[in-house]
């Protein structure tokens, strides 16, 4: 068996040592089997980490533009080397197909290539003789030590939406991966050692809460970035805000789209079965919900159940595979008990995917396409996050009555509309509470240099991911006044009023 341990100083750390003796386990999701151990971080670990990720900021900190930007070049070409190898690590922990795998690769690696121009964003501003002799400058500074908290279904590139930007801005690093995928972080930082990023600039602490609240908590720990389910970045968020850190917690998702009757009902149709089902539907941008419009939606159900019936479910190593497996045992099974409650409370079950299973890996975590029609706003698979392969469709007699749906929802990560009509679509854009919306465009995931978050329940803090808002997430201010007198001037004595410029 494999065995994953932390990554502190450049180096894995914690096999045999006396403080890392809980290890969890990490299961292959096609074929059920356990197949690595990893270390389980307590309160020791997470203190090493701190402790060297402080260390090395001493140095890191006043590194300069020039250096960081050069090991982060060279780190892109090392990650654009192993893109292979990391869909690899990817599929064997999380599951999803490999062209997926490839795919998430790609957008993490949006994120590395932003790091390498920081330099422009990192230029601060000055203006000079804004009162006699006196020139104003800000800049922007490191924070220190941030931690970096991600979920299992993105195990590379949320890594890479948080560290390349929290280092090139000249912070260090201690990133918690889950626990459940944590092969993917472990290359991420062996290529970033690679690349030259010093000893301890990154380090990787694996674990459960244990290993999370040690690292909201501790006095050393300037600031956390998380992402995952809502729960989860609500109790980060007040717990590390209560520290006194600068938090960024990014939650769980319920993203709909909005099909209007004029739309292309089967570019709508195509766009709805991709964004559900790929990925297994765990993505935080997948669409579990479509809200059809008046005469859409008996147009649009039979559409999505056929293309959804042809979708090829398989082991995500086999390429002919469209999608994979649920991560683990139990959220299959959570996914499942969510369908039977759906049909029990009154959704029609147009596909249902409760029973599927792979000849020859039956122990693997399968689900299949589940597509329920006629879902009510009050029921059980409406009203949670269900992150599986499951696509609720709800009904409305107008454009009024399907906002009030998308709207109503706690979530608002992501909203879509499918349109002909140029003044809906322009509405929806300014009416939908999300922080994310598309147009014709079902899953609008932000390239690098725009920012990604959401709103409501799907985000808590007031930073985004990466684009600039990252830059200022992972910086603070500084503004300074200066003043250089000609010293043949004759000096004025001390004057106690407020100073005003003149
Ligand atoms: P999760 O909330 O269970 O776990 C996220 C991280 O928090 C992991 O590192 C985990 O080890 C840790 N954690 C779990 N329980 C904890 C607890 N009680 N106390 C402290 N730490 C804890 O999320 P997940 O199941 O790994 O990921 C799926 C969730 O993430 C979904 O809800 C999905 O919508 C969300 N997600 C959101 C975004 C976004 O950008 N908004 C992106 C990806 C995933």
């Amino acid at each position: 068996m494999k065995t994953v341990t932390h990554w502190i100083g450049g180096k894995p750390y914690g096999e045999g040592s006396s403080t890392s003796d809980t290890w969890g386990p990490v299961t292959d999701p096609a074929t059920g089997e356990v197949t690595t151990r990893v270390a389980m971080a307590g309160p020791d670990e997470v203190d090493a980490a701190v402790a060297t990720a402080k260390e090395a900021y001493a140095t890191w900190r006043t590194s300069s533009l020039a250096q960081r930007t050069a090991i982060l070049f060279r780190y892109r070409e090392l990650l654009n080397a192993r893109r292979d190898d990391l869909a690899a690590l990817i599929t064997a922990e999380q599951g999803k197909v490999h062209a997926d795998a490839l795919g998430e690769v790609a957008r993490g690696l949006e994120i590395v290539e932003l790091a390498c121009g920081l330099g422009m964003a990192l230029k601060g501003d000055t203006s000079t003789d804004v009162s006699a002799d006196v020139d104003v400058t800000s800049v922007r500074q490191p924070l220190g030590v941030i931690v970096g908290i991600s979920p299992f279904n993105f195990p590379a590139m949320i890594s890479m939406w948080m560290f390349p930007m929290a280092i090139a801005c000249g912070n260090t690093f201690v990133h918690k991966p889950s626990s459940k995928a944590p092969s993917a972080s472990m290359l991420l930082a062996e290529l970033a050692a690679e690349a030259g990023v010093p000893d301890g600039v990154l380090n990787i602490v694996h674990g459960d809460e244990i290993a999370v609240n040690a690292l909201l908590d501790h006095p050393d720990v300037a600031a956390v970035s998380f992402v995952g389910s809502t729960p989860v970045a609500r109790h980060v968020y007040g717990r590390a805000s209560a520290s006194g850190k600068r938090v960024q917690a990014l939650g769980g998702a319920k993203n709909h789209m909005l099909v209007l009757p004029d739309a292309d009902l089967d570019a709508a149709a195509d766009a709805a079965v991709t964004a559900a089902y790929g990925s297994a539907g765990q993505r935080c941008m997948a669409v579990s919900v479509v809200v059809a419009v008046g005469s859409a939606g008996d147009a649009l159900v039979p559409r999505i159940a056929e293309r959804a019936a042809k979708v090829k479910i398989g082991p995500g190593n086999d390429p002919t595979s469209e999608m994979g497996p649920l991560v683990t045992r139990a959220h299959r099974d959570e996914v499942a008990e969510r369908v039977a409650g759906a049909a029990a409370q009154g959704a029609d079950v147009v596909l249902d995917g409760r029973d599927f299973t792979v000849a020859g890996l039956e122990n693997g975590h399968w689900m299949g396409i589940t597509l329920l029609d006629k879902v009510s706003t009050d029921s059980d698979v409406y009203r949670n996050e269900i992150f599986g392969p499951v696509l609720c469709v709800l009904r409305a007699e107008t454009y009024e009555e399907a906002m009030e749906i998308v709207n109503g929802s706690p979530f608002g990560n992501a909203g879509s509309i499918f349109t002909r009509d140029g003044g809906a679509a322009r509405r929806f854009q300014l009416e939908v509470e999300t922080g994310m919306v598309g147009v014709n465009v079902p899953m609008p995931v932000p390239v690098g240099y725009h920012s990604f978050g959401g709103w409501k329940d799907s985000a808590f803090g007031d930073h985004r991911m990466y684009g600039s808002e990252a830059v200022h997430f992972y910086t603070r201010g500084k503004v300074i006044t200066s003043r250089w007198p000609d010293p043949a001037e004759t000096a004025a004595g001390p004057d106690l009023g407020f100073p005003a410029s003149r």
